[in-house]
């Protein structure tokens, strides 16, 4: 479903991703764990070409694009990635003037054309999976952070992506509002769907990753089950990272 290759990335003359490798099936979860700055959400963004890679491969739900540097890419290619992608950031990033139905609504009628009576029903299914079909018709301000959360989590699903992308979706929540996301994310893997979370959450990664990989300084240092690089990791670097964590 997922397969990158030698990915490059770099801003000016800095490269934050130094040849990332990794390949990922259909209905797996993909946990990205890494101290700040090593290039996490970087690689996110690269898998649905919010960045461009400078170099390598990428290729998503049998799409493969091939990168070198300074190459322009094409508009379809961009389209036909983000087709495949969906993803949920830290900020929510819902449309304020919206409510919670209408941002989820969004997509399915300029995206996908769907009429908006069929829209809404859809919007209304989701709403239901991740417990908030009481909020249909509120506004985003109206919202707790993790009530907003879980409609962008609701929004992409509504696009059925190949795979869905978190890029620390609970870090800008107050503790207490954690764990009913991080229960929305679980319910979702449990569903089959194809996940790479970015997360600093560990208890929720050993639960809910099929593999999880440590980046550190723009590589993978680590990759492997959640017990082997969690629980059983002689990896220095890995420990340190660990330790610092508790
Ligand atoms: P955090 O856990 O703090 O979010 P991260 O592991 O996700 O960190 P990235 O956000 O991917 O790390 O950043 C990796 C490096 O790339 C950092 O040194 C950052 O300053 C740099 N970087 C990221 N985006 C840009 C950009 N648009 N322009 C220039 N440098 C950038």
């Amino acid at each position: 479903m997922l397969e990158i290759m030698n990915l490059k990335k770099s801003f000016g003359g800095e490269q934050v991703l130094k040849g990332i490798n990794l390949s990922l099936e259909k209905g797996k979860v993909l946990v990205v764990i890494g101290p700040s700055g090593s290039g996490k959400t970087t690689l996110l963004r690269c898998m649905n070409l919010l960045e461009t890679p400078t170099e390598g491969s990428l290729s998503v739900g049998g799409l493969r694009l091939d990168f070198s540097p300074g190459q322009k890419l094409g508009r379809n290619d961009v389209l036909s990635i983000r087709k495949r992608t969906g993803m949920v950031f830290q900020s929510y990033n819902l449309f304020p003037h919206r409510t919670a139905a209408e941002n989820i609504m969004e997509g399915l009628i300029t995206v996908q054309k769907i009429g908006k009576e069929q829209a809404r029903h859809h919007a209304l299914e989701l709403l239901q999976k991740v417990g908030l079909v009481d909020k249909a018709d509120a506004y985003p301000f109206q919202l707790s952070g993790g009530q907003q959360q879980r409609i962008g989590i609701a929004r992409a699903v509504a696009m059925d992506p190949d795979l869905l992308l978190f890029d620390e979706p609970t870090s800008a929540l107050d503790p207490e509002l954690v764990g009913e996301v991080l229960k929305v994310i679980k319910f979702l893997a449990s569903e089959g769907r194809t996940m790479v979370v970015v997360t600093h959450e560990m208890k929720f990664a050993e639960e809910v990753a099929d593999q999880v990989i440590l980046m550190d300084n723009g590589v993978i240092v680590e990759q492997g089950t959640p017990q082997q690089v969690l629980r059983q990791s002689t990896n220095e670097r890995t420990r340190s990272f660990l330790s610092r964590l508790n």
